[in-house]
């Protein structure tokens, strides 16, 4: 398979900047991230998309291969291996973009909007099952009265004609060494290349308002604390006609007062008598899906585990089920009545109190031996 063009890779031209290069990155990487993208070419997109940034966002890299195109990966800087980033993973490589603002070098060129982030909170059933819901986001959004020029209905914005219009103007200074030119932003215009004469009263003239906006959220069933969901397009709307960003719902799974969790397996504790434990019993244990009987064998000790097959959590990515996991944990009485002492009493006396020697293996026995010295 022939290498893509890098910059095609990223929808840039050749001479991109390297904030241009950070920014298409950021939001490739994320439209693909195989965690958050379920396409089947999702994952081999997101390796193509790294790689290419990887070699664009390094000077020397970038260098070489603009002067030597794709070149052999064993001589190269090739090698990106198929790294499977968790969820965790995916919130370190973006750690370091966010915040960094940047100048722009075209201020009327199309930009994507920003990405605004939710919290949800949930209950462990919540997350367990999923759920539909409503949220309400605040954002901005594009105002109404002037439809995002910020210009009051029947005028419009005009060219800059301090800058003409690039958003940037050049300061010439003559040095003893020669001339030298200073690119800075045009301080009428701020850089937006634009001017508007009468402004739009209901947004100021920034052409965006603050609105509350309700927002129908899918929350998957299996989904686990610290994941998060992507809202396509649900983000700020894009300036100069660009696309808007996107909404990252960030969930927080409150715990149970039975249940754990570990990935989909659900693990819950479940007291016996020790005369159960002894015996053997059926119990009723609770489960996520109700109440199921499970028989408890005799001899049974603290720490036994039973699984309950498929009675965990749903997978999130729609592998099957977790299993749930009964560990029994053996209470011992701490009232007893002088009856109950005196047959206790009585069982010892038969032999009873002997019973964990009996296995010549046991926990006892071998504790005897070592204190022995055998
Ligand atoms: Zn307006
Ligand atoms: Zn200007």
């Amino acid at each position: 398979m022939s290498k893509r063009d890098y910059y095609e890779v990223l929808g840039l031209s050749k001479g991109a900047s390297k904030e241009e290069i950070k920014k298409a990155y950021r939001r490739l990487s994320k439209k693909y991230h195989p965690d958050i993208n379920k396409e089947p070419d999702a994952a081999d997109k997101f390796k193509e998309i790294k790689e290419a940034y990887e070699v664009l966002s390094d000077d020397q890299k970038r260098a070489h291969y603009d002067q030597f195109g794709h070149t052999d990966p064993n001589q190269g800087f090739g090698g990106f291996g198929g790294a499977d980033f968790g969820f965790g993973g995916f919130e370190d490589i973006f750690s370091s973009f966010f915040g960094g603002g940047g100048r722009r070098r075209d201020p009327n060129a199309p930009r994507q909007g920003a990405d605004l982030q939710y919290t949800m909170t949930l209950s462990f059933e919540e997350a367990a099952f999923g759920k539909e819901v409503d949220i309400e986001i605040p954002r901005e959004e594009n105002c109404d009265t002037c439809h995002g020029t910020g210009a009051k209905p029947g005028t419009k914005a005009q060219n800059c004609s301090h800058c003409g219009g690039s958003g940037q103007i050049s300061i010439e200074q003559n040095t003893p060494f020669g001339r030298i030119v200073n690119r800075r932003t045009c301080p009428s215009c701020q850089g937006r290349g634009t001017i508007i004469p009468h402004k739009c009263s209901t947004c100021s003239g920034t052409g965006k308002v603050k609105k509350r906006r309700k927002i129908h959220v899918k929350v998957p069933a299996g989904i686990d604390d610290g994941q998060q969901l992507r809202v396509a397009g649900q983000g700020e709307p894009g300036v100069n006609g660009g696309p808007p960003g996107d909404l990252y719902v960030v969930f927080h799974v409150r715990s149970h007062e039975f249940f754990e969790r570990d990935g989909d397996d659900v693990y819950c504790e479940v007291p016996i008598t020790f005369v159960q434990a002894a015996l053997g019993d059926e119990i009723e244990v609770p489960t996520l899906h109700g109440k199921v009987k499970l028989k408890i064998p005799a001899g049974t000790q603290t720490g036994t585990r039973f699984r309950l097959k498929g009675k965990g959590i749903p997978n999130v990515r729609g592998y099957g089920h977790g299993d749930q996991h009964i560990v029994t944990r053996v209470v011992t009485p701490t009232k007893l009545t002088e009856k109950q002492k005196q047959l206790l009493k009585e069982f010892a006396e038969i032999g009873g109190q002997l019973a964990p020697d009996e296995q010549e293996d046991s926990f006892f026995a071998k504790m005897k031996r070592a204190f022995k010295g055998e």
